[in-house]
């Protein structure tokens, strides 16, 4: 199990622009996810930008999308999504980590 895949420079991208995101590996399946430390409870998201499309799918489904909102300054800041009328198709989405191996429910995490 030597196989490191890159870090998506769509992870990259987004930890300049979020204030708190970090990249780091899921213990557990050890892909590449986005972990946003600024929030009180600690998210993992899939480093990967949704659109208003599959974050309403998602959101049908149960899960709830984290809206990546532009800040003046060219910033953006994350904002948990609660209901389908904040889905808008001016943003982009992000999506909890869903990992293949388990239900990623991390408390603790290793920091870099
Ligand atoms: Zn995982």
């Amino acid at each position: 199990m030597a196989t490191v895949l890159a870090k998506p420079s769509s992870a990259t991208r987004l930890c300049t622009l979020c204030a708190g995101l970090k990249t780091r590996r899921c213990g557990t399946c050890k892909g590449w996810v986005l972990e946003d430390t600024g929030s009180p409870v600690t998210a993992v998201y899939d480093p990967v930008e949704y659109s208003q499309k599959h974050a309403l799918d998602a959101f049908i489904a149960g899960i709830r999308p984290t809206r990546i909102q532009p800040l003046t300054g060219g910033m953006s800041t994350l904002m948990t999504v609660w209901t389908p009328a904040a889905l808008t198709a001016d943003c982009r989405y992000l999506l909890p980590h869903e990992c293949a191996a388990e239900r990623a429910e991390t408390t603790s995490s290793d920091p870099e």
